[in-house]
């Protein structure tokens, strides 16, 4: 395994070369804290939303997914506290100039080149530090053409709130009723004082978050139930064990409405940080609602005749977060006769490419071969056809691409229609009846489980 402080240099070049993640605006000088995902990244994206999406919605009868608008109605977040309350702490350093969120001073560096490696708590105790000044972090516009107060509109700071306004939307339309809950991925935008660490804090991210309305009183068994399914997603996204773990919120972190809340961390190269937020938020959203709008958001349970306004319990993810732990965790070099070779170890599941095809050599037949069986593995699995150079640097590609299967057509395959499959991880190779190639893999797919 690469050093720790390396790895984050190396996986930032490999993402880059690879095509996973490029630097937003690159040819204008970047844009700082936006990124592009490049052919291999935008797959790798889309499979981990698709992973989410099977386990939070499509596996489910009670839960339904949504799809709201970034630009809402102004008034929606004076109802969730955004205006009001959405803020960090803001303090610049009177010397260097560099701006830090005043809660995350410990353990950020001094901006300044004549200070290199200077830690920035130690400006802050030498009295360098501005006052704390509250910034909210709400990226405003204007809808239409005149850009005056009556006509700003945010870019919302999170999904939830879409999914709030339209409960009773999307519970009539389903015929659903409480518990059940609401999936929505989408972008959320934040004016952060400091992004960085790669994609970790940027200002334009997407959420996976699924909220679930419980009656009162079953929050805090609820509650513990999306703790264990979360945490187990994230150990069948392929994530290592002993690398992810809770933190629970204490009084001082814990949001003025929110009865418990638990982070899921991973431990990153640079600590241990927040991967997705588990959270009771109790009536307090649907109240506020039904205050802010006029709208009665209470629900009747025609059962038990009982009317309540739902609790709710989120759960709240970071897309673009997850995409670079599964990257950090999938990293890897080792040796292989001698070569040394870097590998992601993605899960199957969410690999960009699930296989590669490789004609041994560009003669006897054999590219005729490999493109007959490309046509067919692609038809189910995202695959890659590559005749170019020696087979041992066709497969090292595909190791760096996170692919786990290599297909090699080669003299035998002439002879008796099989192929060799090359697994990635294990480097095992076995010969398959070329015809087979596809159930093979979904046997292994299905099979598979992420050492530690
Ligand atoms: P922090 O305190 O670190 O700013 P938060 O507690 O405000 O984060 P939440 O509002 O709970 O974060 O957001 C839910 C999830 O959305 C986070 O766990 C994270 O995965 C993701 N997320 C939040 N902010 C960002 C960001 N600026 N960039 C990328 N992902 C983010």
């Amino acid at each position: 395994m690469a050093s720790i402080e390396k790895l984050m240099d190396k996986l930032v070049s490999l993402c880059k070369r690879r095509g996973f993640i490029f630097q937003s605006s690159e040819i204008y000088g970047g844009l700082n804290s936006c990124y592009d995902y490049g052919p291999l990244g935008v797959e790798l994206k889309r499979n981990i939303k698709d992973f989410w999406w099977k386990a939070m919605v499509q596996s489910r009868d009670d839960i339904e997914g949504l799809d709201a608008s970034i630009l809402m109605h102004p008034r929606i977040w004076e109802a969730s506290g955004h205006v009001a309350n959405f803020t960090d702490p803001m303090v610049d350093c009177k010397e260097c100039k560099a701006r830090f969120r005043a809660d995350q001073v410990e353990g950020a560096m001094c901006g300044s080149p004549a200070y290199k490696g200077r830690k920035a708590s130690k400006c802050a105790t030498e009295g360098k530090f501005t006052e704390a000044r509250m910034f909210n972090l709400m990226f405003k516009t204007f809808m239409g053409p005149v850009e005056d107060a009556a006509n700003v509109v945010y870019l919302r700071p999170e999904t939830a709130q879409g999914i709030y306004v339209n409960v009773y939307n999307v519970m009539q339309a389903s015929r659903q009723k409480i518990p059940f809950g609401i999936a929505q991925i989408g972008k959320a935008f934040r004016n952060e004082i400091t992004p960085g660490n790669f994609t970790f804090r940027t200002r334009e991210f997407e959420q996976m978050e699924m909220q679930f309305f419980v009656k009162p009183g079953s929050d805090m068994e609820w509650f513990e139930y999306w703790k264990a399914q979360r945490i187990a997603w994230y150990d069948g996204l392929g994530i290592r064990k002993s690398k992810l773990r809770f933190h629970q919120h204490g009084p001082t972190e814990l949001a003025h409405y929110a009865a418990a809340a638990f982070d899921i961390e991973y431990e990153f190269p640079f600590d241990w940080k927040e991967l997705e937020g588990v959270h009771n938020r109790t009536d307090f959203d649907l109240k506020r609602h039904t205050e802010y709008s006029g709208k009665d958001l209470s629900y009747f349970d025609d059962t038990t005749r009982e009317k309540y306004i739902p609790y709710i319990i989120e759960t709240s993810a970071g897309c673009d977060r997850t995409v670079l732990t599964a990257l950090i965790d999938a990293y890897d070099e080792d040796v292989i006769e001698g070569e040394p070779r870097t590998v992601l170890r993605l899960a199957p599941a969410i690999a960009p490419i699930k296989a590669g095809v490789f004609p041994l050599v560009k003669k006897d037949g054999m590219p005729e071969v490999a493109t007959k069986i490309y046509q067919e593995v692609r038809r189910r699995f995202n695959t890659f056809y590559d005749d170019g150079g020696a087979i041992g640097r066709r497969y090292r590609r595909m190791d760096e691409a996170g692919t786990p299967f290599g297909i090699t057509v080669d003299g035998q395959t002439l002879k008796d229609q099989t192929v060799t499959v090359r697994e990635r991880d294990s480097l095992v190779q076995t010969r398959v009846a070329a015809d087979q190639v596809v159930p093979f893999m979904e046997g292994k797919m299905a099979a598979y489980r992420r050492g530690e």
